[in-house]
């Protein structure tokens, strides 16, 4: 295999920049690129050692550097690894690349890090793809649930399952060659527990599914209501800055203000709205046009309503808007009055929050009603999750073979019908971990990855 490198840390200038080296020429050719202040070779030295030294191009000093060495099996990539940490900039990183090329290295593609990792053994299909998890996760559950993953979480969760269910398959197949012997663990309750069991688990990965994409992924939430309900105060409030505009003259927030705010574990891509009202001013309608198109896309709606005034035109027109939505009533200004009217409200919301933007009372309450509507509230980002479509449809495909193997079994077919439905249970399992993926599934999920990772 060719040894591949490329710049491991971001395209930007930066404290440090990292060339990756990888593969069985990597000690050469680092050799061949650096000159250590000691005079030792890389070459001379064990693995996780560093040395000091200059990075070289031919006569053309490049920049002082370290180069730290990772012996195979022993490294990311399980081959030989040589990281070259220059100076941040850019231009010299770029350098320092440039001289590894032409040394011998090919351009790692992207992923390439990752997915040799994973062909030699260093980590399961789904703790491949957990790495990029968890370079793009923004908050700390969505890191919790990645970091799960990349340590095993979900391989060995998965492979309880499929281990049980190979074990039943190897002890069927035995029948099958030798009918006439008895086989005691072989009784339809035995094999029945084990799918039994195997269905629970699936199903409930399955059902968890949406709650972890929302803690992955945020969801985009907007902010709406009438001019002047405390729209711009609440975003306030959440993104704990005085980034929306807050006054008492109607209309002022003309167009969307947008921030991420954690709540509850979620991350939630705010935009405060212009207030959705009937206006002639040219500009502020199209700022509620807006804002309307906003709650239609949005997959949260916080609808705010103004405690201290009876519920207007505009406030029905705002709640006809968020029907069929996931959306949170928010009844702000709970410091101006205390007994508020709620029942068209209460008819209309699944959920009710009661809470005052200007003093912060009652923002405990909205971070339970969006886990709650969110369905998050009880996810333990601490046990195993499906964190794409792939595994998604990997588990929802085997758990579907499980129920005809149930229904077989039942309904008295023959054990060679059970059979074939376990084996197409299995063989998606094993596509789950990539035990049995097809080469076309790695490649394209490393095609999602960024180069030098
Ligand atoms: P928006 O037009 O819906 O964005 O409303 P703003 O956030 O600009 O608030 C309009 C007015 O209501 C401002 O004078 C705010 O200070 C006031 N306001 C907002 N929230 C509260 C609240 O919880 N209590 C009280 N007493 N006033 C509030």
């Amino acid at each position: 295999m060719s040894t591949i490198a490329a710049i491991s840390t971001g395209m930007a200038a930066g404290g440090i920049g990292i060339v990756r080296i990888s593969g069985e020429n990597a000690i050469k050719i680092a050799d061949s690129i650096f000159s250590s202040v000691s005079g030792k070779k890389i070459a001379d030295i064990p693995g996780y050692c560093a040395l000091y030294g200059k990075a070289v191009d031919g006569g053309d000093v490049l920049d002082t550097v370290i180069a730290l060495l990772f012996r195979a099996p022993k490294s990311y990539t399980g081959e030989d690894v040589v990281e070259i940490s220059c100076h941040g900039g850019l231009y010299v990183t770029k350098r320092v690349l440039r001289a590894a090329l032409s040394a011998g290295a090919v351009p790692a593609q992207a992923g390439e890090f990752t997915k040799r990792a994973f062909l030699n053994g260093k980590m399961d299909l789904t703790g491949a793809e957990s790495v990029m998890n968890i370079i793009s996760a923004q908050g700390e559950e969505a890191e919790k649930i990645a970091l799960g993953i990349l340590e095993g979480g979900l391989f060995k969760e998965i492979k309880k399952i499929s281990d049980k269910l190979l074990y039943d398959m190897a002890l069927l197949s035995a029948w099958v060659d030798y009918p006439y012997e008895e086989i005691e663990e072989l009784s339809s309750e035995n094999l029945g527990g084990d799918i039994r069991f195997a269905v629970k688990s699936l199903e409930k990965l399955i059902n968890n599914y949406d709650a972890g994409k929302i803690i992955i992924e945020g969801v985009d939430a907007a902010i709406v209501g009438k001019p002047n309900v405390g729209k711009s105060t609440l975003m306030n409030l959440l993104s704990g800055t005085d980034r929306s505009i807050v006054t008492e003259i109607e209309g002022t927030t003309r167009d969307i203000v947008e921030d991420t705010v954690t709540l509850g574990g979620v991350v939630l891509r705010l935009s405060d709205t212009a207030g959705v009202r009937q206006t002639d001013d040219a500009v502020e309608s199209i700022g509620v046009e807006r804002a309307v198109k906003r709650l239609e896309n949005a997959q949260l709606v916080l609808a705010v309503f103004d405690a201290s005034r009876p519920l207007s035109d505009d406030d029905r027109r705002l709640i006809s808007l968020c029907r069929g939505k996931r959306a949170i009533g928010i009844i702000n200004k709970t410091d101006l009055v205390k007994n508020y009217l709620t029942d068209e409200l209460k008819d209309n919301f699944e959920k009710l929050v009661f809470i005052s933007a200007k003093t912060g009372e009652g923002k405990d309450d909205l971070t339970n009603a969006v886990e709650s509507v969110l369905g998050t509230a009880n996810f333990d980002p601490g046990v195993a999750a499906l964190i794409n479509e792939r595994q998604l449809g990997c588990c929802k495909d085997a758990l579907k073979a499980l129920n005809e193997a149930e229904d077989a079994l039942f309904s008295g077919l023959t054990m060679d019908a059970v059979t074939v439905c376990l084996d197409s249970a299995v063989e998606n399992l094993l596509a789950l971990t990539g035990e049995k993926a097809t080469e076309s599934v790695v490649n394209e999920i490393f095609a999602h990855f960024c180069v030098g990772k």
